[in-house]
């Protein structure tokens, strides 16, 4: 680029200020995309969080009707002894045998009442283990609807910015070949400084539009003349005036 550095400092500026703005549109293109794959990882991880927790709950919920059919089934033979010792006592030959066969039944009674407990105290951590399955369901079907929303917004973003991306990513090389060499130098270290990649800013309400610290008027005005780049005393941002700013316009 030798012929570059022929030209004025107001040149100079309106090409890197044309950099500035396509490399710009390119972060929030890319700012855009940024969040959205990241947003539907994280609700793809909450669907799978939850279908683990679904899983889990079939677990405890397998093992409740296990405990319930085998408490089931401890009563019912509970029952079986308690009318053989029924049908027993009919037989008997003396009170001591009778007594004897009574003490059993009691005994197969207490049984009885005992799963009966452990049966019912089971049927509510069972509809309670239901119900959280539901309630979990429930959530995965709100999920797995915020997710489908995410995910073609993401397809419709890639799709129409990956033309407009492209078209930009020409128009930075081309833009780039514009600037002066030891200014696209300084451009580069800047922008990559900072998160929001603002190398060059305008004045805004008197103050740097990067780091938004006040410019005194003198300066101010020595920027507007555009005899000379100057950089923000503060966070080293190259400064335009606002006309200048509003002059130089890209189309995307
Ligand atoms: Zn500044």
């Amino acid at each position: 680029m030798a012929n570059v550095k022929d030209f004025s400092v107001e040149e100079k500026l309106i090409a890197v200020l044309a950099l500035q703005k396509i490399d710009s549109k390119i972060d929030e293109i890319q700012t855009l995309k940024g969040e959205l794959p990241m947003e539907v990882k994280d609700l793809e991880d909450e669907i799978e969080g939850l279908q683990t927790r679904i899983n889990n709950i079939d677990v405890e919920i397998n093992t409740i009707n296990a405990f319930i059919e085998a408490k089931t089934n401890a009563k019912k033979d509970a029952q079986a002894l308690i009318k053989k010792y029924e049908k027993q006592q009919d037989n008997v030959k003396n009170n001591r045998e009778f007594e004897a066969i009574n003490k059993e039944m009691e005994m197969q009674e207490l049984e009885v009442r005992l799963n009966e407990k452990h049966i019912k105290d089971s049927s509510f951590d069972l509809r309670d283990r239901t119900n959280s399955r539901i309630k979990t369901e429930d959530k995965i079907k709100d999920v797995e609807e915020a997710l489908n929303i995410k995910r073609s917004e993401l397809e419709k973003i890639t799709v129409e910015t990956d033309k407009e991306e492209k078209v930009l990513s020409a128009k930075s090389v081309e833009a780039k070949e514009k600037v002066d060499a030891r200014l696209l130098i300084a451009y580069e270290r800047i922008r990559k400084s900072y998160r929001n990649g603002l190398a060059v800013v305008p004045i805004m309400r008197d103050s740097c539009g990067g780091c938004f610290n006040v410019i005194p008027p003198q300066r101010q005005s020595e920027i507007r003349q555009h005899k000379k780049i100057i950089v923000c005393e503060h966070c080293g941002r190259i400064l335009v005036d606002t006309d200048l700013n509003e002059k130089v316009n890209i189309k995307a």
